[in-house]
């Protein structure tokens, strides 16, 4: 699922596996889709 944030008056969606974040939610839908890593171990 991709997670939609506001920041700086401005909405991301971040990919929910890898913690990637992109202005665009069919970006983020479209990356999370391919997205290999299942592993959030750079997240935080
Ligand atoms: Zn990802």
């Amino acid at each position: 699922m991709v997670e939609s944030t506001t920041r700086d008056d401005m909405t991301w969606y971040k990919c929910e596996k890898c913690g990637l974040m992109f202005d665009d939610r069919d970006d983020a839908k479209q990356h999370e889709e391919n997205c290999d890593s299942s592993d959030p171990s750079y997240l935080q």
